[in-house]
């Protein structure tokens, strides 16, 4: 009766090991639905790898990963002097690295609690939170100098599009420049040959990659999601069905799965033949489209199948036209998923 996302173990922790075994300084970020394994259990298999630092999303995500994990817990999302930054358990509080983005927050995270430990954030192309070099050159240096909260700066990097290394090295050359007295750098979405060429030509700086998707979702293979066939109802040309009362296009079955809008399927447009070219196009081989039948992420032996009608809260209802193969109520069938985006009934790991 479940969404499930099942996960070949061997296969998963091997890769994960790979990754950190081949990124030194690897930070795993668990934010958000844990990349749909669940921000706590990649927590776990955080400890297990044996890194000293993991990255969350947001403050509330905290206490979700604090017990599960007891290394540092860098926060991706910058502080600010209001909302649940200022509540923190003084255990967890310890652990965590700030990421302090506007040289205004750092004297008043640094009034609020002098032990805090941070990062400065400079900002990238991507331009979503940062200090422009100016900023940085703005900063108290004999108080930077004389705490130790500061643990390196922080870039967030577009994804890949041509090569970062000159946006990084022009970063970097900001922070040489700013008198700023650290040497630690934390980045994300730089490849392993970028990576490389960083380590070698600022040797005398420590780089410390974020790394969410590369790493818990590396390795597709590892990795099925399927349905359970809940019900299958014939149905002929014209017979009505549905929460709308649709009526069936030709004669087929409905197919009746688990998965709905509470999982996080089919919120997304559907991909594949929504240009108005390829929907003239369907609509002259006569396709299901002619009835406004939508592409679904469910496929049955390998074909893709269309929605009947909008996904409910946890069901979908498919439409399989005549002559195809009907699976059994309780057989499982493939689902195709944004994992960051879906919330599974139950993740197994074998
Ligand atoms: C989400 C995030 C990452 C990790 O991104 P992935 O694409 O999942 O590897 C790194 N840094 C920041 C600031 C992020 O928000």
């Amino acid at each position: 009766m479940t969404l499930t996302l099942s996960v070949d173990g061997d296969r998963w922790r091997s890769h994960l090991r790979g990754v950190v075994d081949r990124t030194p300084g690897i930070v795993p970020v668990v934010k958000g639905n844990g990349y749909g394994f669940g921000a706590g259990r990649l927590a776990r298999k955080s400890q297990w790898l044996g890194v000293d630092t993991i990255a969350v999303g947001t403050y509330v995500e905290l206490p979700q990963v604090a017990t599960r994990f007891d290394g540092d817990l860098l926060v991706l999302t910058p502080w600010r002097p209001f909302g649940p930054a200022l509540d923190l358990e003084p255990a967890v509080a310890k652990r965590v690295v700030h990421t302090v983005s506007r040289a205004e927050d750092l004297a008043a995270l640094r009034a609020h609690d002098p032990q805090a430990r941070f990062v400065l954030e400079l900002l990238t192309s991507m331009q979503r939170h940062g200090m422009t070099g100016r900023e940085l050159r703005s900063l108290d240096l004999d108080a930077l100098r004389a705490s130790a909260g500061l643990d390196g700066i922080a870039l967030h990097l577009p994804l890949e599009q041509g090569s970062h290394l000159g946006e990084v090295r022009r970063l970097l050359n900001d922070v040489v420049g700013s008198g700023v007295p650290t040497r630690t750098v934390w980045v994300s979405h730089l490849t392993a040959t970028e990576l490389a060429t960083l380590r070698t030509s600022y040797a005398d700086f420590t780089i410390r990659p974020r790394t969410g998707t590369g790493l818990w979702l590396g390795d597709r293979s590892a990795l099925r999601v399927t349905a359970t066939v809940l019900d299958a109802h014939p149905v002929e040309r014209g017979d009505a069905f549905g929460y709308r009362s649709r009526t069936a296009p030709k004669s087929g079955h409905l197919l009746i799965v688990s998965g709905g809008t509470a999982h996080g399927i089919g919120l997304e447009a559907p991909t594949g033949e929504s240009s108005l070219k390829a929907r003239a196009a369907t609509l002259a081989r006569g396709g299901l489209d002619a009835v406004g039948f939508v592409r679904s992420p469910y496929s049955i032996d390998g074909k893709q199948r269309r929605f009947a009608e909008p996904p409910h809260m946890q069901a979908s209802m498919l439409f399989l036209p005549s002559g195809a193969r009907v699976p059994q109520v309780g057989d499982r069938i493939d689902v195709r998923v944004r994992y960051t985006a879906t919330t599974f009934d139950e993740v197994t790991i074998d």
